[in-house]
């Protein structure tokens, strides 16, 4: 194995490394006053300043590190338009009809959102919009494929069920009893897509902040103001975009989501031969497992796959490596190229597995769309969040909308995940 591998390091990932469009923004210095005020540089924040200043609003967005520092530029890539561990119908069972259809609906198009912005504003950024496929781990789980690719495609989703055969030729791995695939799902250089967004949502009027970390947010008579280091902006309404990297700036908020650790690595790249057997169109694979595994190429042909682990001492060297032995045994490749990058990010899980917008005050809200499906939810809630500032009651978005709350004993439970990971292996195993 490659001892030069690429660590995190300042928020370096794959993505960081390789992508083309850098570009810097300033840091904030003085007052500035805007009908919206973002915290946050991630998807969320970006996609919400790009279809509000589309709207014709004038907007600021306040990056505390860089454009796509925190789960935005760490992740896998994988667009994928629906709920992970939820399914339309115990959504709409649980919401009602009206307002659990809309936000299947909401999930359902999110996909096609995100490919449309990229077609619309030239993003360059390897996106192949060619299908996400969840190939089942066993019986067990082939039944809820089936059954999820129906309740999709009842919906009008392009959503296939698939057979062992299906899914062995369209993705070169074998020992699946089957799957599903969304052909509206794919992947992209989220990085090169983040920075897409940035440069469509200044054209459209927004200012971007780099190096600007928000430092407290109090009401005004007419809104709010932020305060940072060198500057205050000075906004009618607010959107908090922090995810999972919102620290200290409001504890309660913290208290309202797990943060999940998780691990990514990328291996050198493939040769071709092997390149055209795994994967030839190129879709993103992430099976049914609760120890998920997961797999795409990215526009080098670089071998991308991620996961948990028990966190302890040595992990950061550890579980990059466990995964690279995981990909190597389940595409049955001996010679699996080194492991050349490997890179951690959080990911805010929240109980419900939804998609959600909290109540902060009065024109003061955060949102959340996390779950692992981010890349779609967070450009999806952007832009009904354009709606909401530009007028549109919050109660009447596609997305539930609550004051926080806080999940119990969230110091314990926060750690959960981990703790538990072996016992998820185990049950996978035993499927
Ligand atoms: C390892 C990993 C893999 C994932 N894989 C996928 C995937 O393949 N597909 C998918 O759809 N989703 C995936 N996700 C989820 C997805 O990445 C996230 O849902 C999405 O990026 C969240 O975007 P965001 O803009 O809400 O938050 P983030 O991208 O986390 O951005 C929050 C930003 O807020 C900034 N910030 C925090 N505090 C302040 C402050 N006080 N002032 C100013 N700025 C501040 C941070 O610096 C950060 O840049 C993954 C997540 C992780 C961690």
């Amino acid at each position: 194995m490659n001892a030069m591998i690429r660590q995190d390091v300042h928020g370096v990932s794959l993505w960081h490394a390789v992508s083309r469009n850098r570009r810097d923004r300033g840091t904030l210095q003085g007052g500035l006053d805007v009908d919206l005020a973002i915290v946050g540089g991630g998807f969320s924040g970006l996609s919400t300043a790009l279809h509000a200043a589309e709207k014709g609003l004038s907007v600021a967005v306040l990056e505390a590190e860089f454009l796509a520092w925190g789960a935005t530029g760490r992740n896998a890539g994988f667009v994928v338009p629906n709920f992970a561990k939820r399914d339309p119908d115990d959504i709409i069972a649980e919401l009602g009809p009206e307002r659990g259809g809309r936000l299947v609906d909401f999930a359902a198009g999110s996909a096609d959102l995100v490919f449309g912005l990229i077609k619309r504003h030239g993003i360059e950024c390897d996106a192949v919009q060619n299908g996400w496929i969840q190939p089942a781990h066993s019986s067990a789980a082939l039944e809820k494929t089936r059954s999820r690719a129906a309740k999709w495609a009842a919906r009008g989703r392009p959503t296939v069920a698939l057979d062992a055969m299906a899914v062995t030729e369209l993705t070169g791995i074998d020992g699946y009893s089957g799957g599903w695939m969304d052909n509206s799902g794919g992947v992209l250089n989220p990085v090169e897509y983040a920075r897409g967004l940035a440069d469509a949502a200044e054209k459209a009027g927004a200012r971007i902040f780099e190096q600007t970390r928000v430092t407290s947010i109090d009401r005004t008579p007419d809104g709010w103001a932020l305060k940072t280091a060198s500057g205050t902006v000075r906004a009618g309404k607010v959107l908090v975009a922090t995810n999972a990297y919102g620290g200290e700036l409001n504890p309660t908020l913290a208290r309202t989501y797990i943060p999940l650790k998780v691990f990514q690595i990328a291996t050198a790249p493939l040769s071709r031969a092997i390149r055209a057997r795994l994967l030839p169109g190129g879709q993103g694979v992430g099976d049914t497992r609760r120890n998920l595994f997961t797999c795409r190429f990215d526009g080098q042909n670089r071998l991308i796959s991620g996961g948990m682990h028990v966190v302890g001492a040595g992990a950061e060297t550890r579980v990059p490596q466990t995964i690279w032995r995981r990909l190597a045994r389940h595409l049955d490749l001996p010679d699996l190229p080194p492991l050349a990058y490997s890179w951690t990010g959080v990911a805010a899980v929240v109980p419900d597995f939804l998609p959600r917008l909290i109540d902060l005050g009065p024109g003061l809200i955060a949102g959340f769309a996390c779950n692992g499906r981010g890349i779609a939810m967070t450009t999806a809630m952007g832009k009904v969040l354009a709606d909401w500032a530009s007028g549109t009651d919050a109660r009447d978005l596609p997305l539930p909308f609550a004051a926080p709350s806080p999940i119990p004993l969230h110091s314990l439970v926060r750690y959960a995940p981990n703790m538990l990971l072996p016992w998820s292996i185990l049950r996978d195993r035993l499927d």
